[in-house]
């Protein structure tokens, strides 16, 4: 491309308006050229516990001492007796896969990860557990294999999370 050819097609973007057309309903659109990075903080004090555990190498849920009930992801009430008065159990990290699938098309906070597996494990204690999966080769898979939960490293960013290891029978 010439130096000229540039300049018409800058030349060209500067003038047009920033307005898109909605295809569907043949209405403008307008679309910001300035990108937001949003970054999220949230609050995890009441249950701190819970990433506490990770550097223990456990894996902790919640559990309603009125009902009995047991939350994971951890939850410092319970949705099902609206008690708060919850204790920490550790999980057994053991059970079944029982779903998974490949991720190519990625949420753009998970752009610059190659393309991952994610899964269900339902462990023991007949809680479901939805995470990555350590195997990329989804034809390695198969619903009903075991599987184990193991706290890892995530990189690059360099966090504490928890992964699922399928068992080769
Ligand atoms: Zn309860």
């Amino acid at each position: 491309m010439s130096n000229e050819t540039t300049l018409t097609v800058v030349e060209k973007k500067r003038k047009s308006l920033p307005i898109i057309i909605d295809q569907k309903r043949n209405a403008y659109l307008w679309e910001s050229n300035r990108e937001l990075k949003l970054k999220y903080m949230l609050s995890v004090e009441k249950i701190k516990r819970f990433f506490e555990g990770l550097a223990e190498n456990k894996l902790l849920a919640t559990k309603c001492e009125k009902c009995n009930e047991l939350y994971f992801p951890p939850q410092s009430f319970c949705s099902k007796c609206l008690s708060n008065n919850m204790k920490w159990v550790e999980l057994s990290k053991e059970g079944e896969i029982v779903t998974f699938t490949k991720i190519y098309v990625k949420p753009t906070s998970f752009s610059h990860y190659a393309d991952y597996t994610i899964g269900i494990i339902r462990l023991k204690e007949g809680i479901n557990v939805l995470a990555w999966i350590s195997e990329k080769n989804v034809n390695k898979l198969k619903v009903g294999m075991k599987g184990r939960i193991e706290i890892v490293n995530r990189e690059p960013e360099n966090y504490l999370t928890y992964e699922i290891i399928p068992i080769e029978n």
